[in-house]
């Protein structure tokens, strides 16, 4: 096969630009140093939340939503994904007044979705929560999918639209002759008139071989799961002034992230956990969930991704090179996102421009971005 477009990198948002571009006849190569969903998507938390996204992104995010609300007919699976709703708990009158300021905030500019509840309605909603809870910011409609089977649905329904995929495949090299891109790795060259960045925590070392500077750091978010439990929360629960988010998944395990951070070890692909922080998120649990004091955490991970300085992600073609685009820098919010995201790289590619409120996320924005001197 001879692609239109090569997709490096087999994380999420490459095997959504993949199945997008497939579904427009696209004929597309994805090319994947490791494993499909090996780094930040299959660690991922799968957190399907439109609640308190920063104000750029929201237009995006909402579209993503009504995505998600039908992801069964967009991939054939539904990935494990429950609409059970997102808290965000405040634990002080002070706490809650920021949260109500939110809330009008988002009124202000028409954005209806985020309600907030009070004590009352909040331990409706998650009865074991600590007494010092007094309320919350809600969407009933976010809830939380499996990350690794959702990055492989959208990757087995780009395959059965035409998509291959080779794993396995570090891109090395990229340069361009005439119109065409070539595309270097260890055990063979490709060619296409059009690339996707979707290279994750390497992205900037993929955009630095066409010349683009994307002033990136990496992430490294930690997670935990608990030992199963009897069911007590269909919610997830993060808190206005704690790293934390918290989900029960429906085999009674409980998942902790939230966002403390790991030493990641970009070279190797790898990282070190922090003990420490681990036990600062185990705090943060205990005191918003009580009766979570006694359950015994089994495994803890990290997963490791691309930060840029204003925590939005790029997305969007490359301000020096022809027939190349980008979409990495997700900054630890990239999983819901990721229909809507991929959906925009295919309008960019195949029709030059999209609808799709992806302005904000252009390169350039970044001063000491572009093209590399
Ligand atoms: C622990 C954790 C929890 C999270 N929780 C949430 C959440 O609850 N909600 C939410 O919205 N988001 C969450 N996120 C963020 C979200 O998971 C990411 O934004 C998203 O998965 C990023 O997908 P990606 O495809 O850009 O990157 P990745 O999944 O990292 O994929 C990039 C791929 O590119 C490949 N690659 C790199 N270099 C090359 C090369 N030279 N050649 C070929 N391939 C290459 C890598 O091997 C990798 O597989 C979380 C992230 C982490 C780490």
């Amino acid at each position: 096969m001879t692609p239109d477009v090569i997709v490096i990198g087999g994380g999420l948002h490459g095997c959504a630009a993949a199945m997008n571009l497939s579904a427009r006849q696209c004929r597309v190569l994805v090319l994947e140093r490791s494993a499909v969903a090996r780094h930040a998507s299959g660690a991922s938390a799968g957190g399907v939340r439109t609640l308190n996204r920063d104000l750029a992104e929201v237009p995006l995010s909402l579209i993503a939503a009504r995505m998600w609300d039908d992801i069964e007919s967009l991939v054939d699976d539904d990935c494990d994904y429950h609409a059970h709703g997102q808290l965000r708990v405040a634990e002080t009158e002070v706490e809650l007044a920021s949260l109500e300021a939110r809330r009008q905030q988002m009124l202000a500019l028409g954005y209806s979705h985020e309600v907030v509840i009070d004590q009352a309605e909040l331990r409706r909603r998650a009865p074991t929560i600590g007494p010092q809870c007094v309320g919350a910011l809600m969407v009933e409609t976010d809830g939380a999918a499996d990350p690794y089977r959702t990055t492989h649905a959208f990757r087995r329904k780009a395959e059965r639209l035409g998509a291959q995929f080779i794993e396995g495949a570090c891109v090395t090299a990229l340069s361009r002759q005439g119109t065409v891109w070539q595309v270097t790795t260890p055990a063979a060259r490709y060619e296409a008139p059009t690339i996707v960045n979707c290279a994750g925590a390497w992205s900037d070392e993929i955009a630095a071989m066409i010349g683009d500077r994307a002033p990136l750091q990496t992430r490294c978010s930690m997670m935990m799961v608990s030992e199963r439990v009897a069911p007590f929360l269909g919610p997830v629960v993060s808190a206005v002034n704690r790293k934390l988010s918290f989900k029960q998944t429906d085999d009674g395990t409980v998942v902790i992230g939230g966002g403390h951070q790991g030493r990641p070890d970009r070279a190797h692909e790898s990282y070190q956990l922090d003990g420490r922080r681990l036990g600062e998120s185990a705090t943060a649990v205990a005191a918003i969930f009580p009766t979570m004091r006694r359950v015994r955490i089994v495994r803890a991970w990290a997963g490791l991704e691309a930060q840029t300085p204003d925590h939005l992600p790029i997305i969007g073609p490359s301000p020096s090179a022809p027939g190349f685009f980008h979409a990495f820098g997700f900054s630890g919010h990239g999983f819901q996102p990721a229909p809507a995201v991929g959906r925009a790289l295919a309008d960019l590619v195949i029709d030059g421009g999209t609808q799709m409120p992806i302005a904000p996320f252009a390169l350039d924005r970044f001063a000491t971005s572009g093209k590399a001197a």
